[in-house]
């Protein structure tokens, strides 16, 4: 990445806000520009796009093997992890994947040297353009809960690009969203004039000011509440970036799968103006 090029991630507090239409349609508009999608448990930027689909390749976590011949029952290894990723049955340790972080402590604290460390496929990362835009995602294997180092592998799969990086962040609050979120230059968060929708946005923008991350606010649909959610910007001190009015003929073009911005000529514009007042914002951050 040159040193002008900015990472804007996009998030939001819930599911369903439109996130995903904003993220691929901004990548649209963008010009060269790489577009991450880490909603890893339900990527689905792709469905909007016809990737070129080129590498694919597993990610995995460090998981730790016992050598059941070298190991002595000591359970060192079950103290060192801050997890409760170990128990010991019948002096062996049995480790718990699913709560296993793949830290290593219990690796280093082997008085034995018992404990090798082997990778786990979580999932697979894939990668392909589309237009002008590099796109990747990651896909998390079924049942896998281990998000966060998949999307910082497809984090780090952007690393080297030289273009603005946009990346879909997982709904919600939690540990993904906070690691799609982290170290970006700017986060834009997507809400609806709801009740729901603003309770769902107060969480966000805590998390994003907790991480020092700074942000602005789009409202979608937003003519379906009240004015809450410029109340909310107005007493945060929080940009406002942009309201998008609900738009039947939209979400239509949204169930059949097709970019706004190539579906309704007005969206061109739209996204283009929103786009310019982010990356203002976010040189400004
Ligand atoms: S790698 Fe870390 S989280 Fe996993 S079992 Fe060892 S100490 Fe626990
Ligand atoms: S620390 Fe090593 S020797 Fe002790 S129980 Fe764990 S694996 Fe076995």
């Amino acid at each position: 990445m040159n040193n002008n090029s900015l990472v804007i991630s996009i998030a939001s507090g819930k599911g369903g806000t439109g996130k995903t239409t904003l993220a691929v349609n901004l990548a649209a508009v963008a010009g060269a520009v790489t577009l991450l999608d880490c909603d890893v448990e339900e990527p689905n930027d792709h469905l909007f796009l016809d990737v070129k689909w080129g590498e694919s390749r597993e990610a995995n976590v460090l998981f730790p093997r016992v050598d059941t011949n070298l190991c002595t029952g000591c359970g060192e290894c079950r103290k060192a992890c801050r997890f409760n990723a170990i128990v010991i049955l019948g002096k062996q340790p049995l480790v718990y994947p699913e709560l296993c972080h793949g830290c290593g402590a219990c690796f280093l604290a082997c008085p034995e040297k018992a404990i090798t460390e082997v990778p786990r496929a979580v999932g697979v990362i894939e990668r392909g353009p589309f237009r002008d835009i590099e796109f990747i995602h990651g896909r998390l294997n079924i049942g896998e809960v281990k998000g966060p180092p998949l999307i910082n592998d497809v984090k780090e799969a952007a690393r080297g690009n030289d273009s603005h990086v946009i990346i879909d962040a997982p709904p919600g609050t939690g540990c993904p969203t906070v690691e799609a979120v982290r170290n970006t230059d700017y986060c834009v968060l997507v809400t609806e004039p709801t009740p729901f929708g603003i309770h769902d946005l107060e969480a966000a923008a805590d998390m994003t000011r907790q991480m020092g991350v700074k942000h602005g606010v789009v409202v979608n649909r937003s003519d379906i509440g009240d004015d809450r959610a410029v109340r909310f910007c107005e007493e945060r001190g929080v940009t406002l970036l942009g309201q998008i009015p609900f738009d039947r003929k939209a979400a239509e073009a949204y169930s059949r799968g097709e970019l706004l911005v190539d579906a309704l000529p007005k969206y061109k514009e739209l996204f283009s103006d929103l786009w310019q007042t982010i990356l203002k914002e976010a040189r400004n951050a």
